[in-house]
């Protein structure tokens, strides 16, 4: 979805739109984007300078790195961003983009507007920095690979107690 800046009226332009799963080019080795993606946002503009703000929430769905179970995460972001045209390249511009960098403003091309490629960010920015199904997740057995939410395997316990016991002996030889 691209906005023709061309076309924009001058009053804001408010936009509510749900892209199909599929539409958004997002690529993760162990996060699939299953769920439409919801964006409701509102663009003012000062001839092609942009200011974009709204909501962007979908779903998606997740390797667990710890248990390797498929889980599901809905995401959702809140953002307000400006852009401006990408200036052409000039000693005196460089200045201009230097400027521009501390204050969180991003380029385009200032003819059309990539409305996917913002909600794509947007998606990226709100994604957690692990992927795991739960906090506690005790994930696989390194040895057998029994799930060890699901309860311990017998190697790991056999290990566990014995090393236990050999510290309660001890324990109990410091006592006496
Ligand atoms: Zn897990
Ligand atoms: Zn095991």
């Amino acid at each position: 979805m691209f906005i023709e800046i061309e076309s924009l009226k001058p009053e804001p332009f408010h936009v509510r739109h749900i892209f199909p799963a599929g539409e958004i080019q997002f690529s993760h080795e162990d996060a699939v984007l299953k769920e439409p993606v919801n964006t409701d946002f509102t663009l003012d503009h000062k001839d092609r300078d942009l200011h974009i703000a709204g909501t962007v929430e979908t779903a998606i769905r997740f390797i667990c790195s710890r248990c390797i179970k498929e889980f599901n995460k809905d995401i959702s972001a809140e953002f307000d961003l400006s852009y401006m045209p990408q200036p052409e390249w000039s000693e005196e511009n460089v200045e201009v983009e230097l400027k521009y960098k501390d204050m969180e403003v991003a380029f385009y091309d200032g003819i059309a507007f990539d409305v996917n490629m913002m909600v794509l960010e947007q998606i990226e920015l709100a994604m957690p920095m692990k992927f795991v199904c739960r906090e506690d997740c005790k994930g696989l057995c390194y040895q057998c690979g029994a799930d060890l939410n699901e309860g311990m395997c017998s190697c790991s316990s056999d290990k566990g107690d014995s090393r236990l016991s050999v510290l309660l002996d001890f324990m109990k030889k410091m006592d006496k």
